[in-house]
């Protein structure tokens, strides 16, 4: 998910204990890992983007012939993706470039108009977000 065009993938589970996610149920969670596993790999395939490598896109499993399958998902599709092992139409592997393994974490340089997100003050409606919009960008500047 890109948050703000900024390049984050955000995960949110609710709060509440009791709902339904957290029940597995193979008929209902296949390859439950697979959100995390999915958005994780979002976050390599816009870095080697970013650094210009034509990768494929992670939502493009069809094109390569693979299918989600029961109670596994699009595990065979992910760990062709990790190792470079998806045969292409013109015969040759493609897939991350392992090189994504070995670059390093951002640095603090990166972030340089982060804002510090609050979970626990959530926006419940469209005037809520606009006041919390504000509040975030005042910080940005410094003002309170
Ligand atoms: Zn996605």
């Amino acid at each position: 998910m890109d948050l703000y065009g900024i390049g984050y993938s955000n995960i949110r589970l609710p709060n509440d204990r009791s709902s339904y996610i957290y029940t597995y149920n193979s008929y209902i969670n296949t390859f439950p890992e697979e959100v995390f596993v999915h958005e994780f790999l979002h976050s390599l395939e816009r870095i080697l983007q970013e650094r210009g490598y034509e990768i494929p896109e992670l939502h493009d499993y069809q094109k390569y012939g693979y299918k989600e399958q029961r109670l596994i998902g699009l595990k065979e599709w992910y760990k062709d993706y990790m190792n470079c092992n998806i045969k292409s139409s013109d015969g040759n592997l493609v897939g991350l470039d392992s090189i994504v393994y070995t670059l390093t974490p951002p640095a603090e340089s990166d972030f340089k108009y982060t804002t510090e997100l609050d979970f626990n003050n959530e926006s419940k409606n469209i005037l809520e977000e606009a006041k919390n919009l504000f509040k975030a960008i005042f910080r940005m500047f410094g003002i309170k």
